[in-house]
């Protein structure tokens, strides 16, 4: 089956340009790309208005399956993820049980294979993600994983993940790490500063991050192991990182939506919506963020979606837990806030949110091109999306932007000569 996408402007990441043609798919792969194509017998799919891009890849999803399935399933993940426009995975380790084993990395791929996106997994570096015992990494990348980390958790032992890393190295497996001091983070629920001094909560300085992140990258420079940084979220942070891509280390660092757009005044009115981990920290570190995404320190770009039950989020600030959800809300978010007020182009989401993380795993990116994989979003910026719960398709909708609308709508997803989406 043959389908024209008609009159679309396409976004590539080598340019901030967009370019006008239509784009004939076939069996998965793009026939054509270029001025009043004709093709005879095609379904033709009039685009005039909109952007063409290639579909995101997001490497850091919490899918909760197993364990807490009542939160969000693989499958119910990958229908988020469609919504968002995006069609590659990164699942992370911390499920219960947490994906620390062969079998278990086994188990997941197998969910993940009868979704419509391809689902990758992570593997912890410790056993249950307990800094005490190193999960067995070989095994776990043989069975599939391309990534190790015990996310939401630091390895809290120096020599231990100093040993992780040497592994990481041998097997080629970028090491994720999630930066936090715990003693100087513990009790803390939101960012140290004015704001957790007003309202009375336990605060989680910036230095608890930093110093975890300097010690982190210390040791990717021993090691020479592939250290990615998840979360940034301090400008002292992201600036460490900048020196040490100067000095040579091996280090990529991913930036989550929500960092660049709240900052810790949003918890103000105690809306557990704004609570996550790093916590939402000082418009100065805002800026310092978005200005390393533009200048390109940030290597990528990605949701941390992290689903919880209605039940727990309405729980008090203190207690309810960490994370929001992000894959359905990243891409209207960020042209909303960025992409429509000409703060940075379509160029900069193609990089960082589609070709880079493919890259980071050594994956083909999915750029729209004569003779390459049909795998693209149709946006559209004159629409817009409101996030009700209909809308959705988490399970859960722990999102700041629940009944919000933003400007922009993904209106189709293309993956494997099918329209995974169509609205
Ligand atoms: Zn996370």
């Amino acid at each position: 089956m043959k389908r024209l996408y008609r009159n679309g402007q396409i976004a590539s990441e080598d340019s901030p340009k967009l370019t006008a043609a239509d784009v004939l798919v076939e069996d998965g792969r793009i026939l054509g790309v270029g001025l009043r194509i004709q093709a005879e017998g095609a379904e033709v799919i009039d685009c005039t208005g909109r952007i063409l891009l290639p579909a995101l890849f997001d490497l850091h999803v919490h899918a909760r399956e197993p364990g807490s399935e009542n939160k969000e399933t693989i499958a119910t993940c990958a229908e988020a993820a469609i919504n968002g426009g995006i069609t590659g995975i990164v699942m992370q380790s911390n499920t219960s049980p947490a994906i620390d084993t062969s079998g278990l990395v086994r188990a997941v791929l197998d969910l993940g294979r009868k979704t419509k996106i391809a689902v990758h997994t992570a593997g912890a570096i410790t056993k249950g993600r307990k800094s005490e015992e190193l999960a067995p990494i070989g095994a776990m990348k043989a069975a599939g994983a391309i990534m190790i980390t015990d996310n939401d958790v630091p390895v809290h032992n120096a020599q231990l993940l100093r040993i992780a890393m040497e592994y990481a190295r041998n097997f080629d497996l970028p090491l994720a790490s999630h930066c936090e001091v715990k003693e100087l983070s513990a009790g803390g629920v939101m960012h140290e500063g004015s704001v957790s001094y007003s309202l009375g909560l336990g605060g989680i300085p910036a230095c608890s991050e930093e110093i975890c992140l300097e010690r982190d990258l210390r040791l990717a420079q021993f090691t020479g192991a592939r250290l990615h940084i998840q979360h940034v979220s301090t400008k002292i942070g992201i600036n460490a990182i900048r020196r040490a891509k100067k000095d040579g280390v091996r280090v990529t660092c991913e930036v989550a939506p929500h960092h660049l757009l709240f900052d810790h005044t949003h918890v103000g009115s105690y809306d557990t919506n704004y609570k996550m981990n790093p916590p939402l920290r000082t418009p100065e570190d805002n800026a310092a963020l978005l200005e390393a995404l533009i200048d390109g320190t940030f290597d990528v770009i990605t949701s941390d979606h992290a689903p919880h039950t209605e039940f727990e989020k309405n729980n008090d600030f203190a207690s309810a837990p960490f994370g929001i959800t992000g894959l359905e809300t990243a891409l209207p978010s960020l042209f909303d806030h960025f992409i429509s007020k000409g703060v940075f182009g379509w160029d900069l989401i193609v990089k960082r949110y589609s070709a880079e993380p493919r890259r980071l795993f050594k994956f083909d990116p999915v750029p729209i091109q004569k003779g390459g994989t049909a795998e693209f979003i149709v946006f559209n910026p004159a629409a817009t999306s409101t996030f009700t719960r209909d809308f959705m398709k988490s399970k859960s909708i722990n999102t700041p932007f629940l009944n919000k609308t933003l400007q922009g709508l993904v209106e189709r997803v293309i993956r494997n000569g099918e329209e995974i989406l169509s609205r």
